[in-house]
């Protein structure tokens, strides 16, 4: 079989990240090409495109600074471009991005190409919500498979070990992409509870700006950790769900800008400006999302914590309810 050419399609923080891992991996495996395109949004930075300082200085001094890159990983800006000619596709950009991008991405695909998101998000569909991997499924016409888990991309990129889970309907499709991307310190399982593994990974994101929220408040860890009792099926054991969960309420972005919000009388958007220097949160939005699917379901209250997590973001509700409405949770009453 020759060797598949791998394209990443994204280059933030979590991107650069799983850009080292599989500039190493393809070295390594003759089932990769040994030369990885990485479509880089382009921007200027201090005077310079953004590409050509990674395609020199094998660091994307924006969203992973301090870290070398591997050579073989080449920048590209044009997103046409950087996929022609690969058969793998590692879809890894903020969620908001995503449709559009499909589209410009869709008449350079072949036959046989197979794509794994690393998207934490979720979008609105007809029927409910819908989810990043069945927006790609659906635009491109490609099998997609899906790698979700408690890993804090700075983390990863610092070889610290963890666990990760990869959803993968085709298993010999997660077996490649276990290949592509299992180091010693990045351990993957392969499940094939591919739309599992995915809510939990995007849902995740609004009960870590909840456990900000608490954070600003306050409020102890008992009061963080009550929702973990929720855990019913075995893939949320894996690493994509409780694992995921308490590792986001702790160390991730979203909490972070959720306790500032707390702290200061700043909106959510200008201190994810401030805070994060160009990368994005992804729980704020995934909240809107699930909000307007709740209101379509008549199901407000039964969901009390995301709710108000997306009333507090965006309907100016008082963040000192957020406790009332827990206490309010239709099993406590
Ligand atoms: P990020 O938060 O660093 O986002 C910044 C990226 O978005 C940059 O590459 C920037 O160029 C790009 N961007 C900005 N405007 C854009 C536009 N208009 N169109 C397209 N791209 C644009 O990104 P990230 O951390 O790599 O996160 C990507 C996904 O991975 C998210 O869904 C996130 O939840 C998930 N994830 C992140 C982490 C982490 O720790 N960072 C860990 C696991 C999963
Ligand atoms: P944040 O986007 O909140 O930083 O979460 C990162 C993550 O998904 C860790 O698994
Ligand atoms: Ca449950």
């Amino acid at each position: 079989m020759p060797a598949k050419k791998v394209c990443i399609v994204g280059s933030g923080n979590w991107g650069s990240s799983i850009a080292k891992i599989i500039g190493r991996n393809v070295k390594a495996s003759n089932r990769f090409d040994p030369m990885v395109n990485m479509w880089v949004y382009e921007e200027m930075i201090d005077g310079r495109k953004l590409t050509e300082i990674i395609n020199t200085e094998h660091q994307n001094v924006k969203y992973l600074p301090g870290h070398t890159l591997p050579a073989n990983v080449v920048a590209i800006p044009d997103v046409t471009e950087a996929v022609k000619g690969a058969k793998i596709l590692v879809f890894v950009i903020p969620h908001q991005f995503i449709a559009k991008l499909c589209d410009q991405i869709k008449p350079h695909i072949t036959e046989g190409t197979i794509g794994i998101s690393l998207i934490k998000g979720i979008d609105e569909g007809p029927d409910g919500l819908k989810l990043i991997s069945d927006i790609i499924r659906e635009k491109l016409e490609i099998e997609v498979s899906v790698l979700m888990g408690a890993n804090i991309a700075s983390e990863v990129a610092d070889e610290k070990f963890c666990e990760t889970t990869i959803g993968a309907r085709n298993e010999a499709n997660g077996l490649i992409f276990k290949e592509l991307l299992q180091t010693p310190n990045f351990r993957i399982t392969v499940v094939d509870e591919s739309d599992t593994v995915e809510l939990c990974g995007a849902l995740k994101n609004i009960v870590a700006v909840g456990a900000g929220f608490c954070d600003g408040l306050g409020f102890g860890d008992n009061t963080k950790m009550f929702c973990t009792g929720q855990v019913s099926s075995t893939t949320f054991l894996e690493s994509c769900g409780v694992a995921d969960l308490i590792t986001t309420c702790y160390g991730g972005r979203n909490r972070k800008v959720a306790e500032a919000f707390v702290r200061t009388s700043k909106s959510i958007v200008e201190l994810e400006a401030e805070m994060l220097n160009g990368q994005k949160l992804q729980g704020p939005q995934t909240s809107a999302e699930v909000y307007k699917l709740l209101q379509k379901k008549d199901m407000v209250d039964k969901y009390p914590l995301f709710s108000a997590v997306y009333q507090i973001c965006f309907e100016g509700k008082e963040v000192k309810e957020f406790i009332t409405c827990l206490q309010n949770h239709p099993e406590h009453i």
